[in-house]
């Protein structure tokens, strides 16, 4: 065997697992379908502007240790993602906080806010919230819900916010103060170099394969390695044996403009049903870039179908149930080990997957 490790995809998973093999004196080889590293975090230089070719990326996080790690890859700026809803030509700040409740009732005290919202859910009598819905209802209340979530949500899903989990709106903050941070985590930035960098230092000193999909080249692959460590689609390793796992895809539409400035904010996100993408992104905006031109991109939310890029997991009860029982049959694999986004079928934001990597660092090296 020429390598310890064989390592399926150079996204942050993977590269954070080849790097510290390879302190630990492991030989590892990488395998990357795409032809460039970093998987969804990469950045593409484009005439001075880092722009975000899978999505825009915020690094935050509560950990100490991991704003710690990922520091010594990259310096990072002070970016604090304070997102712009539009809805028809009414501006909302995000999250939910007393600017966006403040522009909606024209009121101006946490209590006036705290009182309109109650009233409002009082009349819908929801106990239990059993979907996105009700869960949304019950936390803003009717307006906010109409206006800033709903036809947002039904884009980016694809299905009425009653056949959503109540979890996915739990994710964004709501708070009676004036803060237009999007994320309660002590630490945020972005990195000044970009993603890539980043990726690119973490895999310095490891052979890299680009434009190699393990799965067509299974056998010989297998036969370099003592093991696998697979960032891939769980449900792919398999032959998709046991069912297709479901996912939401997405498609960008990224033009240049000869303006300095276009929408004035790194993230304006178009809440009304009837505009086809849910959000634009002016990357430049994400470290304060001053060249003559700008780069934006239109996110539009998509069904996704196999040989797609899958984007966001679809945690529906039969999705979940699927991949448990992939689940138990990847444990009693020996030789191969599944990690990152797609192998554990889960959203996982960068800080958390750099968290799962140094433990599976910790248990295997
Ligand atoms: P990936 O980046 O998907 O890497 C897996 C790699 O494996 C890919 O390069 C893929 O091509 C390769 N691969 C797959 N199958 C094979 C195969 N058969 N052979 C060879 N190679 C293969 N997180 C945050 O913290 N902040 C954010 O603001 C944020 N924004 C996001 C926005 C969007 C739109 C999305 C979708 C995600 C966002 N995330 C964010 C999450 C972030 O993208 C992930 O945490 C991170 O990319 C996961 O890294 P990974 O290595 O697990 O997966
Ligand atoms: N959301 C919304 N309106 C917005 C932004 C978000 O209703 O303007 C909802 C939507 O359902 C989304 C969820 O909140 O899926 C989580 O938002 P987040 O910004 O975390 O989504 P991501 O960046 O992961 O796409």
């Amino acid at each position: 065997m020429q390598y310890d490790y064989l390592i399926v995809g150079a996204g942050l998973f993977g590269a954070v697992f080849a790097r510290e093999a390879g302190k630990k004196g492991r030989k590892c080889l990488v395998v990357e379908k795409r032809n460039h590293i970093a998987g969804n975090i990469y950045t593409q230089e484009i005439h001075g502007i880092q722009v975000h070719r899978y999505g825009a990326h915020i690094f935050h996080t509560q950990d100490k240790k991991i704003w710690d790690y990922v520091n010594r890859f990259s310096e990072f700026n002070n970016f604090v993602n304070s997102p712009v809803a539009r809805y028809r030509d009414e501006l909302y700040n995000l999250p939910f906080n007393m600017n966006t409740f403040s522009r909606m009732w024209g009121i101006t005290t946490p209590r006036e806010a705290q009182e309109i919202i109650r009233g409002q859910i009082e009349e819908l009598h929801i106990t239990h919230p059993r979907n996105l819905e009700e869960q949304a209802l019950s936390l803003v209340g009717r307006d906010v819900y109409e206006k800033l979530i709903k036809g947002y949500t039904e884009k980016q899903w694809g299905r009425e916010c009653r056949e959503l989990p109540a979890f996915i709106i739990r994710r964004l903050p709501l708070r009676f103060t004036y803060d237009n941070n999007y994320f309660n985590d002590r630490y945020q930035g972005i990195p000044v170099e970009g993603y890539t960098k980043i990726v690119e230092r973490l895999l310095e000193g490891t052979r890299v394969l680009l434009d190699t999909d393990y799965l067509e080249h299974r056998a010989e692959l297998d036969r370099m390695a003592e093991k696998v460590v697979y960032t891939g689609m769980i449900d792919a390793f398999y032959n998709y044996s046991l069912g297709v796992l479901e996912y939401r895809s997405l498609r960008f539409e990224t033009e240049e403009l000869p303006v300095e400035n276009y929408q004035g904010n790194a993230v304006v996100n178009y809440t009304e049903r009837q505009v086809p993408y849910t959000r634009i992104i002016e990357h430049k905006h994400f470290v304060y870039g001053k060249q003559p031109t700008t780069i934006l991109s239109r996110e539009y939310p998509c069904e996704w179908k196999k040989g797609d890029e899958p984007y966001y997991p679809v945690n529906s009860e039969k999705n979940d149930g699927l991949y448990e029982a992939y689940r138990a049959r990847a444990e009693k694999e020996g030789r191969v080990i599944f990690g990152g986004r797609l192998g554990s079928y889960k959203y996982y934001d960068m800080d958390k997957v750099i968290g799962a990597a140094l433990s599976l660092c910790e248990r295997e090296l």
